[in-house]
């Protein structure tokens, strides 16, 4: 693993060629300890653990074909239940960081996009894991001291997630709103990237200085993500109808869950 951690040395250093020499050295030993055992499921859990080492290296190097070979020879095991999570983790990040690099401008995907379908599956269950969809789609997120702001996104080659993103929720909000905060960069990050450039600050009434139809947009696709209009219809045919019981459900604000139920008030 020395040349795996020499590759986070270089990039702390901001050595972009350098971290892909070492991450392809240290991938040339890890594939090699992989595929030594690519027939015996006897040797769970190391299988699986050589497996997720080898396709995260790949993924890093953005190799993804070389990473969705690795993720699928790791599932074909017997993984335990954590590797198996996490294996199944990088095949979403697989997924995302393939329709990053396809250009869907010349023919249009039929049926979901892989961003869509990812998106679906991280906002199937109430309440939503907003934290565990900015993993999959690349982006890091981390708290700070953001004074009057809300919240982030900016270019964060070196501590971002692999979309080359981070973003930033104010630590000293409540857990709703750090959760709305969430929701609502990565709106931006999914609808408005080309205006991100370097930095995208939101002040408390999530305006940054962009047109306001941007920031309506990025609210919507906000309230989309944590509060899906499936999810409470679901609940309210099983007899939850309260704003009040379906906020806590959600794991939002009250107001912000008034506002999806289409009452008058506070937007968040
Ligand atoms: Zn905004």
């Amino acid at each position: 693993m020395e040349s795996f951690e020499a590759s986070l040395a270089a990039r702390e250093a901001g050595d972009e060629a350098e971290v892909l020499r070492l991450l392809a050295e240290a991938f040339r030993f890890e594939s090699a300890a992989a595929d030594s055992v690519v027939g015996d499921i006897s040797l769970e859990p190391t299988r699986s653990v050589l497996y997720r080492s080898a396709a995260s290296i790949a993924l890093q190097m953005f190799d993804t074909q070389t990473a969705k070979r690795y993720v699928d020879k790791g599932l074909q095991g017997q993984p335990p239940e954590e590797i198996k999570e996490e294996l199944q983790t990088l095949s979403d990040r697989i997924i995302i960081l393939e329709a990053e690099t396809r250009d869907y401008r010349l023919k249009a995907p039929v049926g979901p996009t892989p961003v869509q379908t990812v998106i679906r599956k991280y906002t199937d269950n109430v309440p939503v894991d907003i934290y565990g969809l900015a993993d999959a789609l690349g982006v890091a997120v981390m708290e700070a001291d953001l004074g009057m702001n809300a919240g982030e996104i900016f270019r964060d080659i070196l501590r971002g997630g692999f979309s080359g993103y981070s973003i930033r929720v104010n630590a000293a909000d409540p857990k709703v709103r750090k959760r709305y905060t969430v929701g609502h960069e990565l709106a931006h990050f999914l609808r408005h990237r080309d205006r991100v450039k370097n930095r995208l600050v939101d002040d408390r009434m999530y305006r940054s200085g962009i047109e306001k139809t941007l920031e309506y947009e990025a609210d919507a696709l906000a309230a989309d993500l944590l509060m899906p209009r499936r999810k409470i219809a679901q609940f309210r045919a099983e007899g939850l109808n309260s704003a009040e019981q379906l906020a806590a459900k959600f794991d939002v604000s009250l107001a912000a869950m008034r506002r999806r139920l289409g009452m008058k008030g506070p937007l968040r």
